[in-house]
C-alpha cells in the first residue's frame, strides 16, 4: 500500500492527522506532510480510515 496525496485538492484541514498522526502531519502553514508513504500491514486499517475521513477526497491508496 502507498499513500498518494492530490496536492491540488488538499486544503490542510487535518482530518487525516487527527485520525492517524503517525502518518500525516499538517505544519504551521497548513501544508500536510505524509510521514510514511508505505504503511506496514498492521497499520492499513488505520490509514484506510484516515484516507476515508478526508472531507475533500485528497487522499488515495495504491495497492
Ligand atoms: S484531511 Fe484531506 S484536506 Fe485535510 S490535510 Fe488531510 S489530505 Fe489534506
Amino acid at each position: 500500500m502507498r499513500i498518494v496525496v492530490d496536492r491540488d485538492v488538499c486544503e490542510g484541514i487535518g482530518m487525516c492527522e487527527s485520525m492517524a498522526h503517525q502518518f500525516f502531519e499538517v505544519d504551521d502553514d497548513d501544508v500536510m506532510h505524509v510521514l510514511d508513504e508505505t504503511p506496514a500491514e498492521s497499520d492499513h486499517k488505520e490509514v484506510r480510515a484516515a484516507v476515508a475521513s478526508c472531507p475533500v477526497q485528497a487522499l488515495s491508496l495504491v495497492e
